[in-house]
């Protein structure tokens, strides 16, 4: 991808180690791209590409439970974010529900890819549309269905 852009990285206590290690494999893609993470994820992605001697452009926005995802749902809102990635544990409850699904809403709503699992992630990191100038994302269509 040539253009630089802003990806959401966020990730859930237990699935926080895979989010680390996605990270660190795909250090030469992330690299090259604004990082914006709740609190606590970016300090572990920060730390991670630190201790291998890897420098990031990462902005920590507050922990996950006291409205980093909020925050980064308002960016959302503001075309602000280009890409998310978001593994969220889908064994435990949150104390943040609210906060996780008004950014997963926010990205349908605005139609900015968002990657709940490493593939899709994979996936839209390869993806050739990045660079494809021609390319316009069709936006979401509210359409009344009729049975009748
Ligand atoms: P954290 O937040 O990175 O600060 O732990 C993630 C979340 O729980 O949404």
């Amino acid at each position: 991808m040539k253009k630089k852009i802003t990806v959401a990285l966020v990730a859930h206590d237990k699935r926080k180690f895979d989010l680390v290690e996605w990270a660190l494999r795909n250090a030469d893609f992330l690299r090259h791209h604004h990082l914006v993470c709740t609190g606590t994820t970016g300090g572990l992605i920060f730390k991670a590409f630190a201790e291998k001697g890897m420098d990031l452009d990462i902005t920590c926005m507050h922990s996950g439970p006291l409205g980093g995802d909020a925050e980064i749902a308002a960016m959302v809102v503001r075309k602000e974010i280009s890409l998310a990635v978001f593994l969220i544990d889908d064994l435990s409850a949150q104390p943040h529900e609210a906060d996780i699904q008004m950014l997963l809403r926010q990205c349908r709503i605005h139609n900015i890819p968002i990657a709940c699992n490493r593939y899709s992630a994979d996936l839209m990191i390869t993806s050739s549309l990045w660079d494809d100038d021609t390319y316009v994302p069709s936006e979401p269509k509210y359409i009344v269905f009729n049975r009748e």
